[in-house]
């Protein structure tokens, strides 16, 4: 696509990226084309919530399974990458609430429709955003087959399922004890509610015997709840209480007559060992009112004010109630006492509300017979998750799992596809809105007002983003899908019930791995948040740094399920190496120009130097490939930065800009194109705009090849060629490298001007004919003017005023008289030495100072001492220097 012309200086990603991914599109890469010879790789992207912007955690998903997607579109795999939105029941609801309570209004101002009207306003402004910043991030995924889970085929597939259950009496209605938000007005399921630890009381309330005098004393953390009780429960091992069961209390305030029952269930160790039993307010006390018979006295109206039941403190909110019925219990002397008691207590996770525990008519799942089957796809391999650890974690969950309350209060959703008829009071379940009752046929029927748990789409996300319940082609060819890659955060919300319901509905698992990634923390290693301020915004940083810097940034060091740090400096580092691969890229099209025809494929015999850095090329494919395999993409993409940092740009280019000066009869050009050109396709998934856009570069200067494919992204990728492996080569250059290592870092220790020509001795044994060879790279990268080299039974220069190293086979001699001046460089010892001495006196008077002392924090006077420790290290390092030159 691009015309032959020099690149410009510097990378500019703004000039780059969106033209690129424009053309991308246009070019219609991202679509796969399906082979039924071939077996497609698939990952279905986690929809994100329509809830506002993306944030770093989807710059990460997005980054991960892009890798994966460009590698195996490279490969040849028919590659599919389908993108979603997630219409977000309950957060999505709770955040245009939020709008209209700016405007003064609830949703009951506005009513259903025109509430619904304002939320989809919301979902369009913000759908196009997220798929904007998706676009932005590189991801290359097929936005033709993009679904948002109120589509009318995701809609489909939830009323059916919806339907096959009920059919199978896999999902039921019934009274059940549910996690209540009083803001949101809705039930949540037990994943919905985040439990924290909090400080509170524990009152001991007497409740007066019946009949006869004395009282039982219960221990309670929600006095209000008194209203609620149905009976006194005590342990019927308990010897406290022998005798007391079967006999009668009487409730505290309204009076009302009571049974004290015997159940295994109550803790004696808790509070005195009675309990209250508030089965309409309380789990474990609903189980035991089912066991005794007890009636439910619910207390409460839906924003967790006081009901009917509740007698004088009718309409008070359930704080207020709590704080008037103390006082009455304190009034009539029924108060024993309040002690501190700290316990967890669950919070919407949606607006933070503290849930209430109430009994409510819902919808449930009955969700044992589908755990078992998803049990069995993990225990019998069919499905992997990635790391190992999360496996016991999946499983543990499963076993222990409840019934799934699925029917919420809200307006925002799919709708539960059941009719109540007013004539029969019978149930219609239907996929298609029916026209009248199936039980009496009477057309006075109406729809069930809640809606379904977002998590119900979600569930069967895999297969009716494909079509489901339609057997259509994608369905049958992209599915089961191949990867599930996603945060561990939601392996219960999400992925296990993908298995469940993808098992149900399919009869086939929907994904054959689950990766899990860990969480973005700041570089202190701190949660980040808007609030902290610590959060990076993946727009930001994609302005100030690229895109492919921040993807780089966010796939170093990544390994699955392990949370990653993140923040200026791994940003800074990325986009750097993006500009020394780009500088190094300039270098060799630059070479290029004006002899096109000497680039050629590298062939006949070639010098060490080039079997070296091919040979290392083709280590590095080879374990790019596997790590890739193993789904350790940090470690995959580290060697590949470091090859290109380090063998490529700082030693092989080195080495061949001095052939390209020397006129050399081997010219480096065609290993130099060969090893960029494969790098660049090995690192693209990665970093996929600086790639193409060198990539284009490079090969409108090399001679036409009619096989050659038009973009880097649906170039093959590298596979490595085991015959350029090269040990013997590896191992000469790696001693070449050495030396030079050597000689730099012994200028830097001894402060050798960079720009002075030293000497050199080098005693190189059996190794002369090697290391003569390399003479000109040594000189040339070592600043070695005149360079002496010795071989077996030569004479080593006396080793007196002279720096030696000895290394891997050979020795390196370094006479001080040809690094430095002997007068100017005692002077200049000299000089640090006074300078050093008057710091050492100036913190040995600190710290011998008793105000000092007293006064400082413990971490300055051990900083300070630390100082000093360093001062006195370094004194004597000057010493022995001054010594070696007099
Ligand atoms: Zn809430
Ligand atoms: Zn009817």
């Amino acid at each position: 696509m691009a015309q032959a012309q020099e690149m410009p200086k510097a990378y500019d990603p703004k000039k780059v990226e969106e033209r690129l991914y424009q053309f991308w599109m246009e070019r219609g890469y991202f679509t796969p084309k399906i082979d039924p010879k071939k077996k497609p790789f698939v990952i279905i992207m986690p929809p994100p919530n329509v809830t506002g912007e993306l944030h770093l955690g989807h710059a990460l998903t997005a980054t991960i399974e892009d890798i994966m997607i460009r590698w195996h579109r490279m490969k040849g795999d028919p590659t599919l990458w389908l993108p979603g939105i997630d219409h977000a029941g309950i957060a999505a609801q709770v955040m245009v609430e939020r709008q209209l309570a700016q405007e003064g209004l609830t949703r009951h101002d506005l009513g259903r429709e025109r509430f619904l009207e304002r939320m989809w306003q919301w979902v369009e402004k913000y759908r196009r955003i997220m798929t904007e910043q998706h676009k932005r991030l590189g991801a290359s995924c097929d936005w033709t087959r993009e679904r948002f889970t109120l589509d009318e085929g995701p809609s489909r597939a939830v009323r059916t399922t919806f339907v096959r259950l009920y059919e199978k009496g896999l999902i039921y209605r019934g009274e059940r004890i549910i996690n209540w938000c009083p803001r949101c007005t809705s039930a949540l399921s037990d994943l919905e509610v985040e439990h924290k630890e909090m400080p509170s009381y524990l009152y001991y309330i007497r409740y007066p015997l019946a009949n006869e005098g004395g009282f039982i004393t219960v221990a309670t953390t929600r006095p209000e709840t008194i209203l609620g009780d149905t009976a006194v429960a005590v342990n019927p091992d308990d010897p406290r209480f022998r005798g007391l069961a079967g006999k009668r209390a009487i409730l505290p305030v309204i009076n009302r007559e009571i049974p004290i029952i015997a159940d295994s269930a109550v803790d004696p160790a808790f509070g005195t060992g009675a309990v209250k039993v508030t089965p309409a307010h309380d789990p474990v006390d609903f189980e035991i009112a089912e066991r005794h018979r007890l009636p439910l006295v619910n207390i409460m109206n839906q924003d967790a004010s006081m009901n009917e039941n509740a007698g004088p403190y009718r309409g008070l909110d359930r704080f207020a109630c709590r704080e008037a019925i103390l006082a009455d219990l304190k009034r009539e002397g029924l108060l024993v006492k309040i002690e501190p008691y700290s316990h967890s207590v669950g919070h919407c996770c949606r607006c933070n509300t503290m849930i209430e525990p109430m009994v409510s008519k819902q919808w449930f799942v009955k969700i044992a017979p589908l755990a078992a089957r998803a049990i069995d796809a993990v225990v019998d391999g069919k499905i992997t998750i990635i790391p190992e650890r999360f496996t016991k974690v999946y499983l543990n969950w499963l076993e222990n799992i409840r019934d799934w309350c699925i029917s919420r209060q809200l307006w925002w959703g799919h709708r539960i596809p059941v009719w109540y008829c007013n004539n029969c009071n019978g149930l219609t379940v239907s996929v298609d809105e029916p026209a009248s009752c199936v039980q009496c046929g009477s057309p006075d029927i109406f729809q069930d007002p809640d809606v379904l748990d977002t998590w119900f789409s979600s569930a069967l996300w895999p297969h009716s983003s494909l079509g489901w319940p339609k057997r259509t082609e994608d369905l049958d060819y992209f599915y089961p899908t191949t990867v599930m890659e996603t945060g561990y955060e939601i392996l219960f919300f999400w992925v296990a019930r993908m298995v469940m319901m993808g098992l149900e509905n399919t009869g086939e698992v929907p994904f054959r791995t689950v990766y899990l990634h860990g969480l973005i923390r700041d570089e202190k290693g701190e949660k980040m948040s808007k609030v902290k301020g610590n959060a990076v915004n993946p727009l930001e940083a994609i302005d100030k740094y690229g895109t492919d810097a921040l993807r780089f940034a966010l796939s170093t060091g990544t390994s699955p399920g392990n949370d990653l740090k993140l923040g200026e400096q791994k940003l800074e580092a990325s986009r750097n190496f993006a500009n020394k691969l780009w500088n190094a890229a300039r270098f060799v099209i630059r070479s290029i120009e004006g002899q096109r025809e000497a680039v050629g494929s590298p062939r006949g015999e070639l010098p060490v130097e080039d079997r070296w850095i091919l040979s290392r090329l083709n280590r590095l494919v080879a374990n790019v490939n596997e790590l890739l395999e193993d789904f350790q993409f940090g470690e995959a993409q580290r060697q590949i930065h470091d090859f290109l940092w380090g063998e490529f740009c700082d030693w092989y280019i080195e080495m061949a800009k001095i052939r390209l000066r020397s006129k050399d009869i081997s010219p480096p050009l065609p290993v130099l194109v060969h090893v960029l050109e494969t790098s660049l396709r090995l690192l693209h998934p990665f970093m996929p705009f600086i790639t193409e856009e060198i990539w284009q570069n490079l090969t409108s200067f090399l001679p036409e090849d009619k096989g050659r494919a038009e973009s880097i992204m649906i170039a093959p990728y590298p596979v490595a060629n085991k015959e350029a492996i090269d040990p013997q080569a590896e191992q000469e250059m790696e001693s070449v490298i050495e030396i030079i290592r050597a000689i730099r870092n012994a200028r830097t220790q001894l402060r050798v001007e960079p720009s002075r020509w030293i000497e050199a001795v080098i005693s190189a044994g059996d190794a002369k004919p090697t290391i003569q060879y390399h003479a000109p790279t040594i000189k040339s990268l070592a600043r070695i003017g005149a360079l002496t080299i010795l071989g077996a039974g030569e004479q080593t220069p006396p080793a007196e005023n002279s720096k030696v190293m000895v290394l891997k086979g050979v020795e390196v001699i370094l006479p001080m008289a040809g690094m430095i001046e002997p007068d100017a460089e005692r002077k200049r010892l000299e000089r640090e030495i006074a300078d050093n001495e008057a710091k050492m006196r100036r913190l040995e008077t600190k710290l011998s100072d008793g105000a000092f002392l007293s006064k400082a924090p413990a971490e300055i006077i051990k900083r300070e001492k630390e100082r000093l420790a360093t001062y006195r290290d370094k004194a004597g390092r000057l010493k022995e220097r001054l010594a070696q030159l007099s």
